[in-house]
């Protein structure tokens, strides 16, 4: 496999940036995940967008244009091989001796990227199934709008899931509202039909899976409210899922081990409404 750092392409297992780099010190970078669809970039131009607002945020400034970056994806994608995988983008504030204040002006900031292959037909099995959320207090800073790989609290949630049998965590913040999930947006199907999310404001990452849903939701004519919604809301829905951009639409079938929409905890199972948003995603995202 081949990764591309600092303008080079590089063995993957031999890769490297240096120990005084700003986000192995501080957590200060940025990335983004684009999934690889048939060997095309999903959704590319939202993520670009998105990146570039997150280096604004941050006051980063990235490395390479961005007729630079969508190459050098592309070559990833191609030397790789990659059909169906997902491309990650990390750019960081650069290395530099060890001082919380930014970096002397023009150290340069530092850009990695791979590839990755993933079988698209292991995440059609899972979702055929659905999946099982907890649900955990929401920790995180008040910038969780800024795609930052300052991950602790989703990395603690997100292993508290693995260890319940769970797949995702659901984050709830203190007036009990659902913001999103650790690594996905958070969606339920309420009893009248309509989707409820949260909505995009600074106390979530706002999916670019997410603005998609919305579009194909209102193509679809199926209602859809941005508020927030709480975890008896949830168990009260008639289906839940998440949205990423390597989960795409994945249906939750138990939260806290409460199956939902169903009456009996013997049959949890996907709703039509997450699974028909799912089937239709890549008839929308090219
Ligand atoms: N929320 C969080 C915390 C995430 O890490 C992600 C990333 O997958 C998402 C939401 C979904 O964003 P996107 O649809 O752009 O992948």
């Amino acid at each position: 496999r081949v990764a591309y750092v600092n303008g080079r392409y590089v063995r993957h297992a031999e890769a490297g940036v240096s120990i005084d780099d700003r986000a192995f010190l501080f957590s200060d970078g940025i990335y983004e995940v684009i999934e690889i669809y048939q060997g095309a970039l999903i959704d590319e131009r939202g993520h670009l967008d998105r990146l570039a607002r997150s280096a604004r945020e941050l006051r980063l400034a990235p490395p390479l244009g961005e007729a630079a970056l969508r190459f050098v994806m592309r070559e990833l994608v191609a030397r790789n091989r990659v059909q169906f995988g997902h491309v990650y983008l990390q750019i960081t504030r650069g290395a530099a001796r060890r001082e919380h204040t930014f970096p002397p002006a023009g150290t340069p900031t530092t850009l990695v990227a791979f590839a990755r292959s993933h079988d698209p037909d292991a995440g059609e099995a899972k979702a055929r199934k659905g999946v099982n959320a907890i649900t955990v207090p929401d920790i995180r800073w008040k910038r969780p709008d800024i795609k930052t790989v300052s991950l602790l609290p989703n990395v603690l949630a997100k292993q508290q899931a693995k260890e319940a049998g769970a797949y995702e965590a659901w984050l709830v913040n203190a007036d009990g509202f659902v913001t999103e999930g650790a690594s996905s947006n958070a969606w339920i199907v309420d009893k009248t039909g309509a989707l409820r999310t949260h909505p995009g404001d600074s106390s979530i990452l706002s999916g670019i899976t997410r603005a998609r849903i919305l579009e194909i939701a209102r193509a679809k004519g199926i209602p859809v409210i941005e508020r927030a919604f709480t975890v008896a809301e949830t168990h009260e829905a008639a289906e839940a899922f998440i949205s990423g951009a390597t989960t795409l639409v994945m249906p939750i079938v138990r939260l806290d081990g409460r199956p939902i929409g169903q009456t009996s905890s013997e049959c949890a199972a996907p709703g039509p409404v997450s699974l028909g948003l799912r089937a239709c995603f890549h008839e929308f995202a090219v």
